[in-house]
């Protein structure tokens, strides 16, 4: 995988706000907030979309995840909060390190969502695909 700027911030070669580190995980504000307190959660592994992740990568995000939430929410003060995780640049990725952000919804600051449900056609089959696939 090519070089991203978070594996610069990995490498300590660009400054970072951290707020979590261990062995396979970090985690430090987004250098352009949609909120106060908006942080981006990173594997250590170099993989540039969350379906390329190893089990074990992702397992170490997942185990940390909601800690750092609460963490966020404690510290803003926010009681409500997303978490985003954009795959391709056709889905808003913009840096192909797999992250995820928290996004706390303070003050009308926040995700702005555009949510266009539609209704669900052959879901049987569609689950069906999806699981053989698995
Ligand atoms: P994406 O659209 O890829 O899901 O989001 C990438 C995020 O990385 C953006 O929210 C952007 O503000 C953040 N970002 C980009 N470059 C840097 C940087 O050098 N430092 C930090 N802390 N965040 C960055």
């Amino acid at each position: 995988m090519s070089e991203t700027i978070f594996s610069k911030i990995l490498k300590g070669e660009i400054p970072c706000h951290r707020v979590y580190e261990d062995e396979a995980v970090l985690a430090f504000l987004d250098v352009n907030p949609l909120s106060p307190g908006h942080t981006l959660v990173i594997p250590k592994e170099a993989k540039a979309t969350l379906d390329q992740l190893s089990d074990e990568a992702s397992a170490a995000i997942g185990r940390v995840l909601p800690r750092i939430a609460r963490a966020v929410l404690a510290a803003t003060g926010a009681s409500e909060f997303n978490v985003l995780q954009n795959n391709g640049p056709g889905a808003h990725q913009a840096v192909f390190h797999v992250h995820f952000h928290i996004i706390p919804k303070l003050d009308g600051k926040g995700l702005g969502v555009g949510w266009q449900p539609g209704a669900l056609q052959e879901g049987a089959a569609l689950a069906a695909k999806i699981a053989a696939a698995l």
